[in-house]
C-alpha cells in the first residue's frame, strides 16, 4: 500500500455493499450525463456505468487512471480525464453537456474548495450527490440559528438546497479515515440568490468573530459604526450575530453597507 500517495491525494476506498447504495442514490437515469470527480479505482463509477449513464470520470492519481482504464475501457458510456479537478474547466464541460449530474467520494482536502466552485453554476447541472467528511456535509446542509451554520452554509444556499442522505462510518472504507463522512444532495435552488461580486467575501467576514454581535464580529474589515447604522435601518435586534441572518437578509445587509459606501 502506498500510504503516502494515498495521503496525499485523500484516497479512502469504499467497500463495494456501500458504494451500490450510494450509487444508487444518485436520481439519474438511463442517457444521462454524469461527471465523477475523484473515480479512484472506480467503486461508484462501475454502478453508475452499469445503470447506462454517460460517465466522464476526472481523477489526479494516474496510478488510478490506470486500473480505471483496464476495468472499463471498453465501455462506451466510460470517459476519464486524467488531471486534477481544480484544473478542470468546469465551465466547458457544463456548456458541453446537457445538465449533468455531478457526483464523487470527494477527497477531503479539497472538498470545500469543490463544492464552493460548483455553486455557482450548480443552475448548469441537475445537482450534486456526493460524499465529504460528515462535519463538512453538516456545515454546508446547516440552517440558520444553529450551531453549524456558517459562511459555507450561506454561500451553498444561495444557490441550493441541501439535505444529508446517509452518514458513513470509517469501517466502510480502505484504509478508514480518522473522521464520519456524510453522503448530501445538493440541487438548484429554483430563485438562486443574485450575489454581487464581492457578497461571499462579505460573508466570510461577518463570520470571523462568530461568537459576537455583528457589530462586533467584522473586526478590522468594515467601519463599525456603518455596521451599527445598517443594523438600525434594517431593524435589526442590536445584539444581532452573523449566525441568525438567512442569505436573503445578508444581502439585504450587504446592500446598505456597499451602497452608503
Ligand atoms: N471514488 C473512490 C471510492 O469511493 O472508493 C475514491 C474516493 S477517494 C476518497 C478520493 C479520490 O479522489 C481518490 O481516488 C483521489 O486520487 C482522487 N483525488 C484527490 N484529489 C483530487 C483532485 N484534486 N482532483 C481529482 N481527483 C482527486
Amino acid at each position: 500500500m502506498d500510504r503516502a500517495r494515498r495521503r496525499k491525494f485523500g484516497q479512502n476506498f469504499l467497500d463495494v455493499p456501500t458504494a451500490i447504495a450510494i450509487a444508487g442514490d444518485l436520481p439519474a437515469d438511463e442517457g444521462d450525463a454524469v461527471l465523477e470527480i475523484g473515480p479512484g479505482h472506480g467503486a461508484l463509477t462501475e454502478h453508475l456505468l452499469n445503470r447506462g449513464v454517460e460517465l466522464t470520470a476526472v481523477e489526479i492519481d494516474e496510478q488510478c487512471v490506470e486500473v480505471l482504464n483496464e476495468k472499463f475501457g471498453k465501455r462506451k458510456n466510460f470517459n476519464i480525464v486524467n488531471m486534477d479537478f481544480l484544473k478542470f474547466d468546469l465551465q466547458a464541460f457544463l456548456e458541453a453537456h446537457e445538465k449533468p449530474w455531478v457526483t464523487g467520494n470527494l477527497p477531503y482536502n479539497v472538498s470545500t474548495a469543490i463544492i464552493a466552485g460548483l455553486m455557482p453554476r450548480l443552475h448548469l447541472t441537475r445537482g450534486f450527490m456526493g460524499m465529504v467528511q460528515l462535519e463538512v456535509a453538516e456545515r454546508i446542509c446547516a440552517a440558520p440559528c444553529s450551531s453549524n451554520y456558517g459562511s459555507l452554509s450561506v454561500l451553498v444556499s444561495a444557490f441550493a438546497d441541501t439535505r444529508i442522505l446517509r452518514k458513513i462510518g470509517p469501517e466502510h472504507f480502505t484504509p478508514r479515515p480518522n473522521v464520519d463522512s456524510a453522503t448530501m444532495l445538493i440541487t438548484p435552488r429554483e430563485n438562486p440568490l443574485q450575489a454581487p461580486e464581492g457578497f461571499f467575501d462579505f460573508v466570510r467576514a461577518a463570520f470571523t468573530q462568530k461568537r459576537k454581535t455583528l457589530t462586533n464580529s467584522f473586526g478590522k474589515a468594515y467601519e463599525k459604526k456603518k455596521i451599527q447604522q445598517a443594523i438600525e435601518l434594517l431593524d435589526y435586534p442590536a445584539t444581532v450575530r452573523a449566525e441568525e441572518l438567512s442569505p436573503e437578509q445578508f444581502l439585504e445587509f450587504y446592500r446598505v453597507i456597499v451602497d452608503d459606501m
